[in-house]
């Protein structure tokens, strides 16, 4: 086992996100950026984990979650954690919550960024 550094970071789900922009224009640092109609985490280092960007959204598009990532410890909330990827089986860990997996996989542009998102709330 290894250790994971994960943040407190906001993902979006592409199937809600209706690219209103609310969340961006509540953020401070300007972490978020609507790309190509859809609420994006462009820059997760700015991030200050304030949180200011999910209340403003009209479809709970938006949400926290533990992201894996490396950055500066000092900028938002941030945690250690044992990186467990593999089941006692050996097998990759299976989603068991539907729009959690969603919500992986709609972000699917901050996963091109090199985030991984642990899990939600
Ligand atoms: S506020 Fe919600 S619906 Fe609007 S762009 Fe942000 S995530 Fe999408």
């Amino acid at each position: 086992m290894s250790v994971a550094f994960l943040k407190w970071l906001p993902v979006v789900d592409e199937d809600l996100c209706t690219g209103c922009a609310a969340c961006v224009e509540a953020c401070g640092p300007k972490s978020l950026e609507i790309v190509d109609r859809v609420a994006v985490l462009v820059r997760p280092d700015t991030c200050g984990s304030e949180e200011h960007c999910i209340a403003p959204c009209p479809t709970t598009a938006i949400q926290m979650a533990w992201v894996e990532m490396d950055g500066d410890k000092n900028r938002g909330k941030w945690r250690a954690e044992l990186s467990r990827r593999r089941t006692c089986s050996g097998q990759p860990r299976r989603d068991t919550n539907a729009r959690e997996s969603r919500m992986r996989e709609g972000n699917s542009r901050a996963n091109a960024t090199g985030l991984n998102v642990h899990n939600t709330v």
